[in-house]
């Protein structure tokens, strides 16, 4: 890897590269808007390998696996408008605060990631603006125009989690990640734990902070918008069936929570 012209942006992203920014469902009329940091796990032609074997690449340290699958039926069932970042969380990671450790981890879970040891300023830089900063851009226009236009909006960020993360086994089905809301994520919780089958995390296995999160503080508190995490566990959504099932599901339930935002006023009728 050249370091030097990895650290250049205009020649981070070439042309065979993909954008940064997909969206689905641009035109939606659902209050939800639903962004998902880690859809993808693509690495810009230049990165190479990041110095990693290809069984690093497709797992959990890489990406959210079948969150894409569940991302899209979902935005097209709720009729909403999905905003997702194609690139590799290992190239940087688009829900941590880019001054952080985290933000181009040299270490994920137990895995050393040699293509991000000892970067150049100007190499961080170039990842940031290339990919995180467009990310972000794009997601504060779009609630920038839809609350210019009076436009309910409730963030809802997208996720996976790994069944076994540093040997331990997780329980959970499906979490619920929120911080200073106290509108959308009771009622998430109380709709999801309707559902006999689930197990119901609280803030599990993760929990939103400012240090450790950038979409739902910034983008859901800071804007004032009702907002949630949710994290579905990766071994249920492995396959399609499994991510239809997952999306039928959040699409019934969100569609409850609209009416229930009707009913109690949070959402205008
Ligand atoms: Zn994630």
């Amino acid at each position: 890897m050249d370091l030097d012209s990895a650290g250049d942006i205009s020649l981070l992203l070439g042309s065979e590269d993909v954008p940064p920014v997909l969206e689905v469902n641009a035109a939606g009329n659902s209050p939800f808007l639903l962004t998902c940091d880690h859809y993808g796990r693509t690495i810009p032609r230049i990165l190479g390998d990041l110095g990693l074997p290809e069984g690093e690449l497709t797992r959990h340290i890489a990406w959210d696996p079948g969150i894409a699958g569940v991302a899209q039926p979902l935005s097209e069932r709720l009729d909403a408008h999905l905003i997702a970042q194609r690139y590799s969380r290992l190239v940087i990671d688009c829900n941590r605060p880019p001054d952080t450790l985290s933000s181009i981890p040299r270490i994920s879970e137990a895995t050393v990631i040699p293509g991000n040891e000892a970067l150049a300023r100007d190499a961080v830089e170039a990842r940031r603006q290339a990919i995180f900063d467009p990310y972000h851009r794009r997601i504060r226009e779009v609630i920038d125009r839809r609350l210019h236009d009076g436009i309910p909006t409730v963030l809802v960020s997208l996720h996976s989690f790994t069944p076994v993360y540093a040997g331990i086994a997780r329980p959970w089905h499906i979490g619920t990640l929120y911080h200073r809301d106290t509108r959308l994520p009771p009622l998430l919780l109380k709709l999801l734990r309707a559902e006999a089958d689930l197990v119901v995390g609280d803030n599990e296995p993760y929990a939103v902070s400012d240090e450790t999160d950038y979409t739902i503080p910034v983008h859901g508190e800071a804007r004032g918008l009702m907002n949630s995490g949710i994290e579905i566990r990766q071994d249920l959504i492995a396959d399609q069936a499994g991510q239809k099932q997952w999306a039928d599901r959040l699409a019934r339930i969100l569609d409850e929570i609209k009416t229930i935002l009707r009913t109690q006023q949070m959402l205008p009728a």
